[in-house]
């Protein structure tokens, strides 16, 4: 038996958590308040900004959206994050993607503040992650550990395999891992006969953006599969990047897409937001 690891029970906490803190800041005279830094009309991206901009504005946090349009050229956006990060009133600032060619993510995000980095963005963030130090990490990559203890899954000494390296999930969520104390090993789009090395991981994180990609010869029994994948399908729904139908019955738990990961990171971005707001940086 596959166990489904939602996210939902996990997210509710964490979203109830939120919006008694956000009451209790603004009963001490701070609002909190997150911007969300826009550069693209891509539909899906609009969508996720609006239910960014919903969750906030639910547990209590303002939310800011900054559109400066396709057309926004990469000083723009700079000047966009510099000067939000200089704005008393703003506690958290993200970037969103995707960005207009010739703008480059990690080189626009390190005019964030650190401190005001909620999504872990400034490559600052993810240095101080890798070293051990203080930083907020990104919401997704948190939100798989976040869902690893929910489910109390045993991480030291174990064995976690993480597919794909993007610097917004996969690193972050394989030094996480390597912070409790997991054995991590890293895949990607270059790695010979993914099945060999996946096949081993006691956790396995899929981050890739690949429908169908892990099927059963990729996971060994038990194994606990986290899916941080969302491919939107021609139905208008999501898939994530395990073939649900093939894994289940092999692995001991899959989280589910939608509601795995996605509410958990959405959660967790507003729970940065609230500690940045108290000025209590990590
Ligand atoms: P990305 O495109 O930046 O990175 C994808 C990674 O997958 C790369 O490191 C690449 O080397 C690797 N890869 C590609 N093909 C591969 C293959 N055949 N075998 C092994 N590795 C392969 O993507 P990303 O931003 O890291 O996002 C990954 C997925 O996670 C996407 O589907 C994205 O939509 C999703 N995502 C979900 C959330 C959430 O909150 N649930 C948040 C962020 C991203």
């Amino acid at each position: 038996m596959t166990a489904v690891l939602s996210g939902t029970e996990l997210a509710r906490n964490l979203r109830a958590e939120v919006t008694a803190a956000a009451a209790a800041l603004t009963g001490a005279g701070t609002s909190a308040r997150l911007a969300v830094v826009v550069a693209t009309d891509d539909e899906s991206s609009a969508w996720y900004v609006r239910s960014i901009a919903g969750a906030a504005r639910k547990t209590g946090i303002d939310c800011d959206v900054v559109d400066l349009g396709p057309q926004a050229k990469p000083g723009q956006i700079r000047a966009a994050l510099a000067a939000l990060s200089e704005d008393p009133a703003v506690h958290g600032i993200m970037l969103q993607t995707p960005l207009p060619d010739g703008a480059h993510f990690e080189d626009l995000a390190s005019a964030i503040a650190p401190e005001k980095d909620v999504d872990g963005a400034n490559p600052l963030s993810l240095g101080r992650l890798s070293a051990g130090l203080p930083a907020f990490a990104p919401a997704t990559a948190a939100a798989v550990l976040a869902l690893l203890d929910h489910y109390d899954v045993p991480l030291a000494g174990r064995t976690a395999v993480v597919v794909g390296r993007s610097n917004v999930v996969g690193k972050p969520a394989a030094q996480l891992l390597l912070q409790r104390d997991a054995t991590v090993a890293v895949c990607h789009r270059h790695t010979k006969d993914l099945a060999a090395l996946t096949r081993p991981a006691d956790v396995l994180v899929v981050a890739v953006g690949q429908p169908g990609l892990i099927k059963a010869e990729h996971v060994g029994p038990d194994a606990i599969v986290v899916d941080v994948g969302t491919n939107p399908t021609a139905d208008g729904g999501l898939v994530g990047d395990v073939d649900e139908r093939a894994v289940s019955g092999r692995a001991g738990g899959l989280t589910p897409v939608p509601g795995g990961v996605g509410p958990v990171t959405t959660a967790l971005l507003l729970r940065q937001t609230i500690q940045s707001a108290a000025g209590r940086f990590p």
